[in-house]
């Protein structure tokens, strides 16, 4: 694996509307008007103006992202992407995958350098952390190598037991 790629991941544990990057991405639902677990964070360290602002898009279907202002949070935007809820079908896979590339493809479009993934759909929608995690870092991985300009792509885990999914993982690879 090229060296100038992995440089550009990094693993974290903690609460992600906390970070300074340029977009940290959100775990919404296809309604895109706030919800519980990480998207309830986000909206709540955002303040009411991020509600006012995903009214206006009109929801996002499963497996695709939208962009918006970051209001109060110190991130600059937020990716809201929609992850499918587990349900054991090929499509899942195929779903979580656009998630990660279109939010991705959403970064590089607005021009910007960082962002922060939480780990989409392994909460409330049930999808394997270790299934996910591989197709959260094989799609950044490949995304990078035909996209140079973004600088930085943060995994950020709530709980160490995910945490240690992701270093397990991207120690394998190197
Ligand atoms: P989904 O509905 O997509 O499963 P959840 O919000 O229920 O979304 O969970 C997605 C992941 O986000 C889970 O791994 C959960 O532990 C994690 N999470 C929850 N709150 C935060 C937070 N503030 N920062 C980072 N990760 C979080």
């Amino acid at each position: 694996m090229k060296k100038e790629i992995l440089d550009k991941l990094e693993l974290r544990q903690g609460d992600i509307t906390r970070l300074d990057v340029d977009a940290i991405v959100n775990a919404a639902n296809t309604k895109l008007l706030g919800g519980g677990g990480v998207d309830g964070a986000i909206h709540r360290a955002a303040g009411p103006q991020l509600l006012d602002e995903c009214r206006t898009i009109g929801g996002c279907p499963t497996g695709e992202a939208r962009i918006t202002g970051g209001y109060n949070l110190l991130a600059r935007h937020v990716i809201h992407a929609v992850g499918p809820v587990y349900s054991g079908k090929p499509q899942d896979s195929r779903l979580l995958t656009g998630c990660y590339l279109n939010s991705l493809t959403l970064a590089v479009e607005n021009n910007l350098k960082s962002i922060a993934f939480p780990a989409i759909s392994c909460g409330v929608y049930g999808y394997p952390i270790k299934d996910a995690c591989k197709i959260a870092v094989d799609t950044s991985i490949d995304f990078l190598g035909r996209r140079p300009s973004l600088e930085k792509i943060i995994f950020i885990q709530f709980s160490e037991k995910d945490l240690q999914v992701y270093e397990t993982y991207l120690n394998s690879i190197v």
